[in-house]
């Protein structure tokens, strides 16, 4: 997805000091928000239901997830008269609501900013009747129709569910990244590349993504670094010769990014690598790290349940459809390859048409 950074030299330009001081706040208060969620959340399992508390607990339609896919799906959803619950899941906005501009949504001739593009979409889905529900998912049983998802605090029932959990891009876990996620740290170079024209950058990670997302870079910056933190590649031998033919690329061996500056000034100005072997310290000054270490899609709740391809992605067929008759999925949870908000949207439309006309046939249950 879009996470695009601020580059010093563009930061008055694109971006006002307050907007960026909200986008941080806003980030903040979503994790504390998040947290709590999940402090509070006591489990409680799906055999449990809300009958007691003298709610109807059947929907037509549930979507996990309230990233691109999932407001895109509950638009749909919506307009289609379905009443949507949307279930916010662990990071509400998904990974849109971590990014600051984002330029290559079509429709924004100036680009708009990630957040204001989620709760855009936000609004939207609520003009048509989507309800939005805080928290994550704790456990699902898929067995049968109507299926039934529990949140900490909740269980609903659902003649269709679209799973629109998203991925996480894995991140090295310092706190530096994750403070300059959106400001010269990113996780998608197509998103974010062009903001790097003429800068140095680096790319961590030694996998196929990795050099490709190098090669890509290399076409805007003055010179990519890629570090791994093995002497080895993982990546494939044509991926890495490629890297190694590319005059901009300098792979660089066997090193782990221990820090990434200037947190106090808002932006990447270098980062501090240690030698895996020697243990020597060194910098590097670069004003954008990429993180290409891999991703994550949130399909751990539907182990067992649905298709998944050997990383865990969800496996559609027909256009959204999963293994499971009345179960669809959209977005990054089951695209490891295009990964981009405008195709997580369009996905998201198709698995709301999907489960319209999956309930039009079946007015059964
Ligand atoms: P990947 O193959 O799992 O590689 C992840 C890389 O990140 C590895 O080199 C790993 O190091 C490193 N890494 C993991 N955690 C790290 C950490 N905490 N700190 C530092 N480094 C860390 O992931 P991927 O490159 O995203 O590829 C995923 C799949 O997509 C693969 O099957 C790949 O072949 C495929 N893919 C294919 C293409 C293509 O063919 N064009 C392009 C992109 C991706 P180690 O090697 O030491 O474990």
């Amino acid at each position: 997805m879009a996470l695009s950074p601020i580059p010093p030299g563009e930061a008055s330009a694109g971006l006002c000091a307050k907007s960026r001081r909200n986008i941080l706040q806003a980030r903040a208060s979503a994790s504390v928000l998040n947290f709590l969620a999940l402090l509070v959340a006591s489990r409680r399992s799906v055999d449990e239901s809300n009958h007691e508390q003298g709610e109807d607990p059947l929907n037509d339609v549930i979507i996990i997830g309230s990233g691109c896919a999932g407001l895109t799906a509950a638009i749909y959803a919506g307009r289609a008269n379905l009443k949507p619950i949307v279930i916010d899941g662990f990071e509400p906005g998904g990974q849109l609501s971590l990014t600051t501009m984002v330029e290559n949504f079509p429709g924004f001739p100036d680009g708009i900013l990630g957040p204001d593009l989620i709760e855009n979409m936000r609004k939207q889905a609520q003009r048509f009747g989507a309800d939005f529900k805080a928290g994550a998912i704790t456990d699902v049983d898929l067995s049968k129709r109507p299926f039934k998802i529990a949140t900490g605090k909740e269980v609903f029932e659902t003649r269709a569910l679209i799973i629109a959990s998203g991925a996480s891009a894995r991140m090295i876990g310092l706190e530096s990244e994750r403070k300059l996620v959106g400001y010269g740290v990113s996780t998608c170079a197509t998103c974010d590349g062009y903001f790097f024209r003429g800068k140095e950058i680096a790319v961590v990670g030694g996998g196929d993504t990795a050099m490709e997302e190098a090669n890509f870079l290399s076409k805007f910056a003055s010179r990519v670094t890629v570090l791994h933190r093995r002497p080895e590649f993982r990546a494939s031998k044509i991926m890495v010769d490629r890297a190694r033919g590319n005059e901009k690329i300098r792979l660089v061996t066997p090193v782990v990014v221990e820090d990434i500056s200037d947190v106090a000034k808002g932006g990447v100005e270098n980062v501090r690598l240690r030698n895996t072997q020697t243990n020597e310290i060194t910098n590097l000054a670069v004003e954008g790290v990429f993180v290409a270490i891999g991703h994550e899609p949130n399909t751990k709740s539907y182990r067992g349940q649905l298709d998944m391809d050997e990383n865990g992605y969800l496996i559609t067929h027909d256009g959204s459809q999963t293994n499971v008759p009345g179960v669809f999925a959209a977005g990054d949870v089951q695209d490891h390859h295009y990964r981009q908000a405008v195709t997580a949207a369009g996905s998201g439309c198709m698995a709301a048409i999907d489960a319209e006309k999956f309930l039009d046939a079946r007015k059964d249950v």
